[in-house]
């Protein structure tokens, strides 16, 4: 029998409570990370045979630990790419892990994949795919890209003339960091167009054109990028996709970053070309208001990654019987063993409706345009390009790279903003430039005031 554990029940209450003051709660500062060793000098040791109590722990996190961090969802942390979880994802995300779902196998998880599903059908629907496209959920834009790798390459494998061939990708040197290194978990070479800016389809013919017969029949897939992570870039998506059929290619879309912006009328004509592609990577974690962590990869044809993914062993013959009808997201993506990570994204969605979804997604891309006008009107500062998806690179005229560094850690340090440079190419040399990105439709335009203000 299970005996009622009072300790317990007041543990769950302190956690629910301080989860609704975190997600209430819309003013607090920006964290500053500590060193480990500070750290541990706060905390001491928690880690003990017989445990130091849930009651400890815990206010070590509230008083020392949860202030090293730096909560994402600040309306004036404008770095890398933010986030900003709705309350209704983020609340749902407890119920999640509360449910105990494996989100492997339909068998296990046919309740919470369901759920996955239907929001799964609404991002297909974005891209303008054709009938039978479908995705799953990852545990990000990362594991996404190297899915889709993976099962270009065992496409282009199943023809015998490339069974032992080394495989080569082309993509450009604006792509993120994340092809190239997964290029190299699946053991492909990589050919960068060389370009920050649009990937133009003269760019990638000329690129394959300059190939060697070997490098051309090694090569087996392009990846373009829907919104360039560093400046909000879409390559020419249209013109890439002509030449992926010329050329017999994979065209792999990687819009982890900027495909929450297909929900955007007012710019969804940008990703033209899209509804093309053979794979697309898309993170909810970052445009879609979804909490840590959730990506999403998309197939026009998912049985080709089915070919790719599906993990055979006798413990697991049970899940392609017919009592297991259903769909198996680990089929379709690297991991076995997953969080039905989805299942906060419909609950948001279904709270909230699809329009709400557009109306946040604009909201980040006028801020983007308002800082672009607060940037111009100002003479200290100037745009280094117009701003572009809901990036915005500008310059503070006279100030070298270390003034920027100088300055994002003090503005991290007082908890005023985290906003940090990053480095535009304009012409052979690399620029230290300052970047916003805009995702939280919280930040207001007195928030870039003050942080335009305080580079003065
Ligand atoms: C963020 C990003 C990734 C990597 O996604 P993770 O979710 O961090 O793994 C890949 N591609 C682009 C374009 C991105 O912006």
């Amino acid at each position: 029998m299970h005996k009622i554990d009072i300790n317990l029940v007041e543990m769950t209450l302190d956690v629910m409570k301080y989860t609704i003051d975190r997600v209430s709660n819309t003013k607090f500062d920006i964290g500053i990370p500590k060193k480990a060793e500070e750290l541990k000098a706060l905390v001491g040791e928690t880690i003990t045979p017989k445990g130091v109590g849930g009651e400890y722990a815990f206010d070590m996190w509230k008083k020392h630990l949860s202030k090293a961090v730096v909560p994402i969802d600040h309306p004036r942390h404008l770095a890398f790419v933010p986030a900003s979880p709705t309350r209704a994802a983020i609340m749902f995300d407890l119920v999640t892990s509360a449910s105990s779902i494996h989100g492997a196998y339909w068998m296990e998880g046919a309740g919470g994949i369901f759920c996955e599903n239907e929001a799964m059908s609404w991002i297909v629907s974005l891209t303008g795919l054709p009938e039978g496209a479908f995705g799953v959920f990852t545990s990000g834009g990362t594991a996404a890209n190297l899915s889709a790798i993976v099962t270009a390459r065992e496409h282009w494998r199943e023809n015998a003339v490339h069974k032992t061939q080394r495989g080569l990708i082309i993509t450009s040197s604006g792509a993120h960091s994340s092809i190239k290194a997964m290029a190299k978990v699946a053991d492909v070479d990589i050919l960068l167009v060389e370009t920050e800016d649009v990937m133009s389809e003269e760019g990638l013919q000329d690129c394959i054109n300059s190939l060697s017969k070997d490098q051309r029949e090694r090569l087996f897939a392009v990846v373009a990028t829907g919104g360039t992570t560093n400046a909000g870039i879409i390559d020419g998506l249209t013109g890439i996709a002509n030449i992926c059929e010329q050329e017999n290619l994979w065209f792999h879309v990687d819009a982890a970053y900027g495909g929450g912006a297909l929900v955007a009328d007012s710019v969804r004509h940008l990703f033209n070309g899209i509804e093309r592609a053979d794979s697309i990577t898309i993170d909810p974690h970052k445009w879609m208001f979804s909490p840590y962590d959730c990506g999403a990869v998309i197939y026009k044809q998912p049985e080709l990654a089915k070919k790719a993914h599906s993990q055979q062993g006798s413990y697991l013959d049970i899940f392609k019987d017919e009592g297991a009808h259903g769909f198996n997201p680990t089929d379709y993506q690297i991991q076995l063993t997953r969080r039905v990570r989805g299942l906060p994204l419909w609950f948001s969605l279904a709270t909230h409706g699809t329009n709400r979804y557009k109306e946040a997604v604009e909201r980040g891309l006028e801020l983007a345009q308002i800082a672009g006008k607060l940037i111009e009107n100002e003479p200290h500062v100037e745009l280094v390009r117009e701003p572009s998806l809901s990036c915005v690179l500008y310059r503070r005229i006279g100030w070298k790279p270390e003034d920027y560094t100088h300055w994002t850690y003090e503005n991290q340090k007082s908890g005023f903003a985290l906003v940090t440079p990053t480095k535009w190419k304009s012409g052979n040399t690399y620029e230290t430039v300052s970047r916003f990105c805009f995702i939280n439709p919280d930040t207001t335009e007195e928030d870039i005031k003050l942080i335009l203000e305080s580079m003065k």
